[in-house]
């Protein structure tokens, strides 16, 4: 089979892009990059074919926007278990490229992550964390280094939430231009200096009834006398009508990467979170008019209306929902419902959608652990939740703000509290030397 022709239309900042090129190099497509925010030809191309959002992925003059896997495979004439292969082929080759002496099969190209073997699951381990994001990495770090047995499972090392994130904004000691995958290695690796293990494997229930916990993956259970959890949080996902078809032709969800679209344009934002009116802010920065549609009578938590409400371009519109989007190659109108439930259709752009806000991926837990009515583990301060030796932390509690800072907080915590319950400590070990 000839080679197929790729292009990724890209723009810098932009997480779904980075999934799109790690998932082609993964299953070994070379392919060539357009970035749209640093050449304005790329950015002009996309407005011809009138496209409005990247990643926008060509794959023999095929058009694939925003990160579609399935779409990606079929145009790409791979299979999910030849995807598979070549993503674990590649990951190997990779492996053995960058550190040849080392003897292991790592799951991942960094080799930190490896497949679970019979050992794993005949051990039981001090603290099992799950999710191996900041939370997670920065627990096996203290765990490890305490001297527990400590594993940490990751369904998918490279697709969490710092794992995807472009570049740093804001971590302290990190002064360069940093990847999130790269920070969350870093961490990683040092905890498996300390002797932490890890396996990529999906966490599908839990058994927290008995002294020893159970954590049931595809390929057995893994047992733990103490267990964090720290899944992330992610966006939703149910869909408004017309979403999906307009998607990087009108729908978009991040201002970083799409902005400069909507240069003189009007656009609805939708949301009545913190993300939400910091997107409303940039977007009223390029766009004629931003109109900012917020479901019910008040911003959530800390959210500060204050910011928008002196920009002459910026428009609020309380207790307003968003019912449908519609357009013909690209959205030229939105239907909504106003704070009397009167109809309306405005004429808009694009739409910037922040929705849902993000959703904490805990529904495996059932009822294992007490969470509140959005699936937010609920936790004291040392991060106990109900259940003795069970802890949790980082996006998957509620935290007045996401970020990897308090993610790598919180596991240290955590780890230190799973210490005192393994050990049967009165008080709290800190690691000073
Ligand atoms: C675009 C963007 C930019 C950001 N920039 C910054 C920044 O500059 N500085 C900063 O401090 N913060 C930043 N953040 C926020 C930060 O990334 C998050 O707050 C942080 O990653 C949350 O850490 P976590 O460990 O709780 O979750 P995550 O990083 O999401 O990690 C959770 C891990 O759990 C795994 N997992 C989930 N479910 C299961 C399961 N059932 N079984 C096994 N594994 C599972 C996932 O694969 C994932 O790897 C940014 C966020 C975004 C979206």
């Amino acid at each position: 089979m000839s080679k197929p022709e790729i292009i990724v239309y890209s723009s810098t900042g932009c997480p779904h892009c980075e999934k799109v090129k790690a998932a082609l190099k993964d299953w070994g497509f070379e392919y060539e990059e357009r970035n749209a925010s640093i050449h304005k030809e790329y950015f002009d191309q996309l407005r011809e074919r009138k496209i409005m959002g990247t990643p926008a992925t060509l794959i023999n003059d095929k058009l694939v926007l925003g990160f579609q896997e399935k779409k990606l495979k079929r145009l790409l004439g791979i299979t999910d278990e030849q995807a598979a292969a070549a993503a674990a082929q590649n990951a190997a080759k990779a492996k053995a490229d960058a550190a040849p002496e080392k003897e292991e099969t790592a799951a991942d190209s960094d080799g930190i992550f490896k497949p679970v073997t019979a050992d794993v699951l005949n051990e039981v381990y001090d603290l099992v964390t799950i999710g191996g994001g900041p939370a997670g990495a920065s627990a096996a770090v203290y765990a490890a280094r305490g001297k527990l047995k400590t594993l940490v499972i990751d369904k998918a090392p490279k697709a969490g939430t710092l794992a995807i994130t472009h570049k740093i904004a804001n971590y302290p000691g990190v002064r360069e231009e940093l990847t999130g995958l790269e920070l969350l290695t870093r961490m990683q690796a040092q905890a498996k200096d300390f002797g932490a293990e890890f396996v990529r494997s999906n966490v599908l229930s839990v058994d927290f009834t008995e002294e020893i916990k159970k954590i049931n993956i595809a390929e057995g259970t893994i047992q733990a006398k103490s267990v964090f959890i720290g899944v992330g949080a992610k966006a939703p996902s149910s869909k408004i009508t017309g979403e999906e078809e307009f998607t990087g032709r009108g729908v978009s969800y991040c201002s970083t990467c799409d902005a400069a679209f909507y240069q003189d344009r009007v656009v609805a934002v939708v949301g009545d979170n913190e993300e939400a009116i910091h997107e409303a802010e940039v977007l009223s920065k390029y766009c004629k008019t931003v109109k900012l549609l917020i479901p019910l009578a008040q911003v959530k938590g800390d959210a500060d209306l204050s910011v928008l409400e002196s920009k002459p371009n910026v428009e609020i519109y309380k207790r307003y929902r968003l019912k449908e989007i519609q357009g013909t190659d690209s959205v030229e109108k939105i239907v909504i419902l106003d704070d009397q439930k009167a109809q309306q259709t405005w004429d808009v752009d694009g739409v910037f959608l922040y929705l849902g806000g993000m959703m904490p991926g805990t529904d495996f837990l059932k009822d294992a652990v007490n969470r509140d009515d959005e699936g937010y583990i609920i936790v004291d301060d040392y991060l106990r939740t109900n259940v003795d030796g069970v802890f949790a932390g980082g996006d998957a509690r509620r935290t007045p703000i996401k970020q990897a800072v308090l993610s790598a907080a919180d596991g240290a915590i955590a780890a230190l509290s799973a210490e005192q319950h393994v050990n049967k400590r009165s008080k709290l070990r800190p690691q000073y030397s």
